[in-house]
């Protein structure tokens, strides 16, 4: 999948846009259109319903993004949270130290009399042999030594600018979870093993954004800290290493569910050197981008880390009580961490595909139904028919109290299809002269509609009174189109 063509859809059906984009862009946020918030929030709905609301040993929460600073000295992100960085000297642009060779170069060659060659990462010049040690952008400028650069962006609380208020925004969800463990606890009375998730903002002043939504510096975070009693052992196991196992195949399974291939997510197991101080163990899900296999989500055994780390700075004892060992216990966290705009970025991209149709090409999102931004499209085989519009208009307002339903009708129906395909909506009603009857002819309608399904295209001939029940079987219990086709004869494309 080329990544310009995901980029070109989302700009043109509504799905993404640049960040002030009349101002010329930022180049490193991005905003939700009218499709993409849809997609966005189902993909926020159903994680939360699957991951927070189906299970019993998990409860919500919705952390403030402005936080004390002292959380951010605690957690390690004032002293840690560090990219190393390099300048271009003549271009004054930036890198980060450990990408830059990851990027493809300019270089000026001597053999070539001076002329300028773009050279794929990672690649010498074919004609010199000379490797890449200027700046890879301009090509004229020498790199400076990398430095520490922190990701977290500052800003200042309250109306005096003075140190004291230095405060952060925050560059993960997580440690809103950790500072509210005692609080959930004292609420809810759990006992271990249970999970705290939330879902929001993080913010990230990244050196190098970029791949479209994957790399910003404003995105989303859905993240979980699952808590354990250290000493349990399940299955002869440690419980922490046990749970982290679980989860790894949780959120494998979830995307598969929702619409990723299996074979194009891959785990990747952290090495002793790439290992975070704290982490027991990490493991990524990859997912196959366009630019190559890249992190899609982490899930890491964070052991007690944090919780100490917070109880030492803030002096409260943030311990959970084993009635039957009768202890104080500082509970392992296993943490599953994903971006939403990158399971955005990945189910848009494993749902595109392009095919021909009776000689014509069609784009279509093969979006899992739950995640499509419309469920239903209802359309009017022809405009100028007032009962028709009337008719359509009115299975819109019907249909929208239960289900997104959108209400189409500024084109001739072929292409009305086609548009709701590349925007991946599962299901079109379709009003025709057959509904609504010909009142000039005496002829009385069927009150039957046409619903065509997005993938096979094939359509039913469906009476108006039982789409109710048809959608609710089909978008609420998720059964198969197959399962209706049978209780409706197919409509003559
Ligand atoms: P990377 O190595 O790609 O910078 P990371 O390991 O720093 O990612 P984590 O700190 O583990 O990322 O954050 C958890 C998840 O948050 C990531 O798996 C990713 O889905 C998402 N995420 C992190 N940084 C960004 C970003 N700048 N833009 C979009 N999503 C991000």
């Amino acid at each position: 999948m080329n990544m310009d063509v995901i980029v070109s859809l989302s700009k043109r059906r509504g799905f993404i846009f640049q960040s002030s984009e009349i101002y010329g862009g930022t180049g490193s946020c991005w905003d939700y259109g009218p499709f993409g918030v849809e997609l966005k929030n189902n993909i926020k709905r159903v994680w939360w319903r699957d991951f927070v609301q189906r299970r019993p040993d998990m409860v919500g929460l919705d952390a403030s993004i402005l936080m004390h600073p002292t959380v951010w000295k605690a957690s390690g992100h004032i002293d840690n949270f560090t990219d190393p960085m390099v300048d271009c000297r003549e271009c004054k642009r930036r890198f980060r130290a450990d990408q830059v060779d990851e990027r493809p170069w300019l270089h000026y060659c001597e053999a070539a009399k001076g002329n300028k060659f773009e050279i794929p990462a990672g690649e010498t010049c074919q004609r010199c042999g000379a490797r890449r040690t200027l700046c890879p952008e301009c090509g004229k400028g020498e790199l400076t030594a990398p430095r520490q650069f922190n990701l977290m962006f500052k800003t200042f609380m309250g109306p005096v600018e003075e140190d004291a208020s230095v405060t952060y925004l925050r560059p993960e969800t997580a440690q809103g979870i950790f500072v509210n463990f005692d609080n959930v606890l004292q609420a809810t009375r759990r006992k271990l093993p249970f999970g705290i998730a939330q879902i929001g903002k993080a913010f990230r002043n990244e050196i190098t954004p970029g791949n479209f939504i994957f790399r910003s510096r404003e995105f989303e975070q859905m993240e979980i800290e699952y808590f354990v009693n250290p000493h349990d052992t399940v299955d002869g196991r440690p419980a922490d290493e046990h749970a982290h196992d679980r989860w790894i195949e949780a959120c494998r399974a979830w995307f598969e569910e929702y619409g990723l291939a299996p074979d194009h997510m891959r785990l990747h197991e952290h090495a002793g050197d790439e290992l975070a101080h704290y982490a027991k163990r990490t493991v990524d899900i990859l997912y196959q981008f366009p630019m190559g296999w890249s992190e899609l989500m982490g899930i890491a055994n964070r052991t007690d880390f944090d919780l100490k780390q917070h109880a030492k700075f803030s002096g409260k004892s943030l311990t959970w009580f084993d009635e039957d060992r009768k202890e104080q216990v500082v509970p392992y966290v296993i943490e599953p961490s994903a971006g939403v705009d990158r399971a955005f970025l990945a189910f848009l991209l494993d749902a595109y595909q392009e095919e021909e149709v009776r000689g014509e090409k069609r784009v279509v999102l093969r979006l899992h139904r739950e995640l499509a931004p419309i469920k239903i499209a209802v359309l009017p085989l022809l405009k100028k028919r007032g009962e028709i519009v009337a008719r359509g208009h009115a299975l819109r307002d019907l249909l929208a109290r239960r289900w997104t339903t959108v209400y189409d009708d500024t084109a001739a129906i072929g292409r009305l299809y086609r548009r709701q395909d590349e925007v991946g909506t599962p299901y079109c009603v379709t009003v025709d002269v057959k509904t609504v009857g010909d009142a000039d002819k005496s002829e009385a309608g069927d009150g039957k509609v046409t619903i065509r399904e997005r993938d096979a295209m094939e359509q039913l001939r469906v009476p108006m009174e039982a789409l109710d029940g048809v959608f609710a079987r089909l978008l609420d219990e998720g059964r198969a189109w197959g399962d209706i086709a049978r209780d409706f004869p197919r409509a003559e494309r």
